[in-house]
């Protein structure tokens, strides 16, 4: 069954083996998630390695997308690895990140805890499981009372979602991770805790060619959501903290409008966290799960993800199996144009203009396929944005450029050779198209390109092909003998 929403799967100890990340590889994962908000760099090469491998062996194109943990704030240990919090007893919070010896003291690692954190002020921990309210400012520590306890552990996150905080973008780890990114040659990065687009600069800056996705996780994110979309190669509804952040009956209206927003700027979207959770244990997702997948998938996110489930889970495999088989129904009893895209004006006119003629041209002709050939993906991308119910064949010599062009929704794509003349390009097109039974003698498929070819030509040009006929009234341009049209 053909699918054309992506689907990433977060890589850990669940699938720890060459044959692990296989078999993800194998179930239809496009994109491997890597989380270094856990392991250490040798664990992450190991499993890039593994992902590459895999990709080879099968001829999959699976992306790496590297996630950098970001200012994530946590508290301290405890003896024995975690404290139990009763409701209705106080606890002192001080400044760190060590172990307490006392049972009614937390460090957390916010540096400037005395100064932001105003008395009647909320502290969320475990992911909003433990609520307390600081009740109480002292010399050395803020006094808080529980209001919903239980255990906490060692390292758990902190988020304080009234206070107005002063954090860095980017942490000494995340440096560091970026640099090792860089190294590993990852095909995506993604950015967590942002909270405007200056914080997206930051991590473009070090993040090498990568594109980057801005995690929407925090309350201020959302707040500056269209700023954002101006700096970010993409954005991911991170529903686990933004869950924290906001009352959690607002994240289903929130995400719907991350995906509206983020689609109609023309950027990549994925809708993550808790998707299919209880297949950490169980075989078999709930019906609520199912129709959380299926929702996303109506609303036109591009990708979506899968975290503790592959990661640590007992059913990496048939979690994937099942999330391919959730989006390829959907698609297949809906129109896979699922959202009607106005045009992108904020995006190179030409091409926008191009890519809407294509897709319009290919539900009119009900062609199964538009070829882009593209250098950047940008075309690709634009294309797969007008949402058609075509599927998008990408043809690109650029390696990075055809692994990123994995998480582009119903986008395939393919090494291409490149040609002098146009028709030498076409003509190779359908025979490739040919050979892999993409299409048949006699289909019309649309392509589209930017032409003279060799030349960085903007996409400018549609052609509406049928296969099998060679000239196809082509006039054919060669590489320096015209000036490209911009
Ligand atoms: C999230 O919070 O939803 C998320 C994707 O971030 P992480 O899994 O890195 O905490």
């Amino acid at each position: 069954m053909e699918r054309y929403t992506k689907i990433v799967a977060t890589i850990g100890p669940a699938v720890a083996s060459p044959e692990g990340v296989m078999s993800l590889i194998e179930a239809g994962i496009d994109v491997a998630r890597l989380n270094f908000s856990h392991g250490d760099h040798e664990v992450h090469q190991r499993y890039a390695e593994w992902v590459r491998a895999g990709a080879a062996a099968t001829g999959r194109n699976v992306a790496l997308l590297q996630d950098v943990q970001g200012p994530k704030l946590r508290v301290g240990s405890f003896p024995g690895g975690s404290l139990v919090l009763s409701p209705g007893s106080t606890v002192r919070c001080f400044q760190g990140r060590m172990l307490s010896e006392e049972p009614d003291k937390i460090f957390v690692d916010y540096p400037y805890l005395l100064e932001d954190v105003d008395v009647g002020e909320d502290l969320l921990l475990a992911d909003g499981l433990i609520h307390l309210v600081a009740t109480a400012k002292k010399e050395d520590h803020l006094e808080a009372r529980v209001v919903v306890g239980g255990p906490l552990g060692d390292g758990k996150g902190v988020a304080f979602p009234r206070t107005n905080l002063r954090m860095a973008a980017i942490t000494e780890k995340d440096e560091l991770d970026l640099k090792f990114g860089v190294e590993l040659g990852v095909d995506w990065v993604a950015a967590s805790f942002v909270r405007n687009a200056s914080d997206v600069r930051r991590v473009k800056e070090l993040a090498g060619s990568a594109p980057v996705i801005a995690k929407i996780e925090l309350a201020a994110a959302y707040e500056n959501l269209d700023e954002i979309l101006t700096e970010a190669d993409g954005v991911m509804v991170a529903r686990g903290d933004l869950g924290v952040q906001l009352p959690l009956e607002r994240i289903p209206l929130i995400q719907a409008d991350i995906l509206r927003r983020a689609n109609a700027a023309g950027t990549i979207t994925i809708t993550a966290t808790e998707m299919l959770e209880s297949m950490t244990h169980s075989s078999r997702p709930t019906r609520a799960e199912v129709t959380d997948v299926a929702n996303a998938v109506l609303a036109g996110t591009d990708a979506v993800m899968l975290s503790a489930e592959t990661a640590a889970g007992a059913h990496p495999r048939a979690a994937v199996e099942a999330m391919a088989r959730i989006c390829a129904t959907v698609e297949s009893e809906t129109s896979k144009n699922t959202v009607v895209q106005s045009y992108l004006n904020q995006q190179a006119a030409v091409a926008s203009a191009i890519a809407q003629a294509a897709v319009d041209a290919a539900a009119n002709l009900s062609c199964d396929t538009i070829v882009a050939f593209t250098e950047s993906g940008s075309t690709a991308r634009l294309l797969s944005k007008y949402r058609p119910n075509a599927r998008i064949v990408g043809f690109t010599p650029v390696e990075t450029t055809r692994r990123r062009m994995a998480l582009y929704r119903g986008v395939v794509a393919y090494p291409f050779e490149r040609r002098d003349y146009t028709d030498h390009m076409i003509a190779a097109a359908e025979k490739f198209l040919e050979k892999e039974k993409l299409s048949k003698r006699g289909d019309t498929v649309v392509m589209v390109a930017g032409i003279p070819p060799n030349q960085q030509a903007a996409t400018n040009l549609l052609k509406i092909h049928v296969i099998g006929d060679r000239d196809g009234g082509m006039v054919s341009q060669r590489s320096g003998r015209m000036s490209p049209e911009k």
